[in-house]
């Protein structure tokens, strides 16, 4: 089959569900993955034509387009800041924002990790896909990265992540909310960076997140009672109370609709510095203190 008369087929079926721009998007993300083509090849040689098995994988893409599966669980892999992610349902896609949070990290920690005569140690709760703990290690030199989450299943994706970018993370398999995460991590030393994304999006504002989202990506790492939305953030708050090294850092991503509460978690404790820093969108969207 030629390969343009598949990308109308893409057209014909998707457009009115996604729009053209991100149908071609999605197209060629695929003519990439399954036939290692670049975009530009289908302008080069408009007569490029793909046998029978990859016409099939196509329609099969096609047709998880069709029920709104994220392109990321359907080929399997994305990218965050600038390296290669494995992903399935049991992690998050890696968001932009979160992409942010990192750069904060990095810009913040460079040169003392240059400089630093043991390691920077930094704990990563609730990794998921390993995106924050990966991209720190790959990023902040002499960097001793520890990273936690409850699901067995994320950190297996995790650990493939770390092998793909060349890393070495300490994964734990445990809880910040009861003592599994006390006991796993009650070793000698503290952190000097503790950065977490935790889930906060409440019950309430269910009726904001797109349908591809709330149908396939895991609500464990999405959601919070209405109740008591920051209870993930107090948790972790009291325990880089515990862990951090004097004049450590604590980094969250938050709730845009809970921007001061978050900070005052921060505030109203053993935080100084308490920063509350804003996404491309103009949302809160992160925070930053130092521990007194
Ligand atoms: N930013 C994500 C979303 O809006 C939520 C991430 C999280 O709960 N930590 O889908």
């Amino acid at each position: 089959m030629l390969l343009k008369d598949l990308q109308n087929i893409f057209h014909k079926e998707l457009d009115t569900i996604y729009g053209k721009d991100e149908v071609d998007s999605f197209f060629y993300l695929c003519t990439e993955h399954y036939l290692n083509v670049p975009r530009i090849q289908l302008t080069l040689e408009p007569e490029f034509t793909i046998i029978k098995s990859e016409t099939d994988t196509f329609f099969k893409t096609l047709e998880d387009l069709k029920q709104q599966k994220p392109i990321q669980y359907i080929l399997g892999e994305t990218e965050f800041y600038g390296l290669p992610f494995k992903v399935n349902d049991n992690v998050l896609i890696p968001r932009p924002e979160t992409e942010e949070l990192v750069d904060l990290i990095i810009k913040c920690h460079t040169e003392r990790s240059r400089s630093a005569h043991e390691n920077l140690k930094i704990l990563d709760i609730g990794t998921g896909s390993g995106c924050i703990a990966i991209s720190l290690a790959k990023n902040l030199p002499n960097a001793e990265v520890y990273a936690l989450d409850i699901s067995k299943e994320a950190l297996k994706v995790a650990k493939q992540n770390a092998e793909l970018n060349k890393v070495n993370i300490n994964f734990i398999e445990a809880s910040i909310l009861d003592n599994t995460c006390h006991s796993a991590l009650d070793a000698e030393f503290n952190f000097d960076v503790i950065v977490s994304n935790p889930p906060y999006v409440r019950n309430l504002e269910k009726q904001e997140i797109q349908p591809n989202v709330l149908d396939n990506e895991p609500h464990l790492a999405l959601f919070v009672e209405d109740d008591n939305p920051l209870l993930f953030y107090k948790a972790i708050t009291n325990f880089a109370i515990k862990k951090l090294n004097d004049k450590g850092n604590l980094y969250f991503e938050i709730n845009q609709y809970l921007g001061e509460e978050s900070k005052a978690l921060l505030t109203d404790t053993e935080f100084e510095n308490v920063e509350l820093l804003k996404d491309l969108n103009g949302n809160d969207r992160m925070l930053k203190g130092k521990k007194l």
